[in-house]
């Protein structure tokens, strides 16, 4: 195995392409699906789990991993990956973004962020050296700069400083990541929804020189169509040859819209965050288990899906357990949608190295067209 990270691009089709990132700990097919594991769980999965769904990485958040158990337990335990029983590679953000979304009483300053936690008010600080150091406690694999960003819509002085900012923060992530052999750092692009700052970020980036660059500062409101827009020109900007990661994204026609546009990783909350909900994400678009339709319903979510609820269960069950409030809707309903996801990106992968993302493309959306089965 691989002591180092490394990222070989196998094949493209249109701008979509398919590769590998090789890691210590294992390597990642891209485009790649990473679920989120927010506390050191994909909450309502066993790790095995999660893995059996076909997943090569894991997201952990730095925020909520500092506040509890805090980075220096983490470390004393083992590291995150022994901490939670995930032997495959791990992704950690920064903590910037979710101090913007998550703290109380945030103070930015040219140095970094001051603000109380949102699970007992207790004070901290957040700069580039102290992300890049938890991050070295966790143990990740692929670390994230420290980087801010505005919600959009904001306005182009608001979104320009803001870029700069993390420009300056990204220099300073890379002087205190330092060399450490099998880890990466990656950079992030800001500049909302301005070509000419998304340009000036890439370039600024590229002159650091980061093992993989992210693209910050979409799926922040801005809505799918000014996503695809900005999508249709900013991961052209930035090195063809290191991974490119569009950060918290996203449904799956996000998804497949992106990859269309040459981006190689993404995450999201939503199909475990939808799993809990009774939401289910399946071929034939979305579909709600709460729904009374299903109360007497035998057939499986999707007859054609492989995943041990699909297999098993009828969605007559998966109304009444969710209904009931019983623990195991958000496990069987997470499993599947993270099953569905990673299917999803193993289709895409499929497609693209045979040289027919168009045609596959059209297939995914001819078949979500035809909306949820009939009611029995
Ligand atoms: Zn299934």
């Amino acid at each position: 195995m691989s002591t180092r990270f490394s990222f070989s691009l196998q094949a493209t089709d249109g701008r979509a392409r398919s590769g590998v990132i090789s890691t210590p700990r294992g390597e990642i097919r891209t485009p790649a699906f990473m679920p989120v594991g927010t506390a050191a769980t994909v909450k309502a999965m066993m790790p095995e789990s999660v893995a059996a769904t076909g997943a090569d990485i894991l997201l952990g958040n730095t925020y909520h991993l500092m506040l509890r158990p805090t980075a220096e337990r983490i470390a004393r335990l083992g590291g995150l990956h022994q901490f939670m029983n995930w032997q495959k590679p791990i992704l950690t953000d920064s903590g910037g973004f979710q101090v913007m979304s998550l703290a109380e009483l945030r103070k930015l300053t040219e140095e970094g962020v001051t603000f109380r936690s949102h699970v007992d008010g207790s004070k901290h600080k957040l700069t580039p050296e102290r992300s890049m150091e938890i991050q070295k406690l966790l143990g990740s694999d692929i670390v994230m700069c420290f980087d801010e960003c505005p919600a959009l819509p904001a306005d182009h002085t608001r979104i320009a400083e803001s870029m700069r900012l993390s420009m300056r923060w990204a220099q300073r992530s890379r002087d205190a990541f330092g060399d450490r052999q099998g880890h990466a750092l990656f950079g992030i692009q800001q500049g909302g929804d301005v070509e000419e700052l998304r340009a000036e970020s890439a370039e600024a980036l590229k002159g650091i020189e980061f093992d993989g660059y992210a693209i910050g500062g979409l799926a922040v409101g801005e809505g799918q169509e000014i996503m695809f827009q900005v999508l249709d020109y900013a991961p052209g900007q930035l090195p063809v040859d290191k991974p490119r990661y569009l950060m918290g994204v996203g449904k799956p026609d996000d998804i497949v819209g992106a990859v269309k546009r040459g981006v190689d990783m993404m995450d999201c909350v939503l199909p475990s965050r939808s799993g809990r909900t009774g939401q289910a994400w399946t071929r034939r678009g979305q579909v709600n288990l709460k729904n009374a339709r299903h109360a007497d319903d035998p057939r499986p979510l999707d007859e054609q899906c492989t995943c041990p609820t699909c297999r098993h269960y009828s969605r007559a069950y998966l109304h009444h357990v969710y209904r009931a409030g019983e623990m195991i809707s958000g496990m069987l309903l997470t499993w599947h949608n993270l099953h569905y996801f990673q299917e999803l990106m193993q289709g895409m992968r499929d497609a693209i190295a045979a040289g027919r993302f168009d045609a596959w493309e059209e297939d995914f959306h001819a078949t979500r067209d035809q909306g949820d089965i009939e009611r029995l």
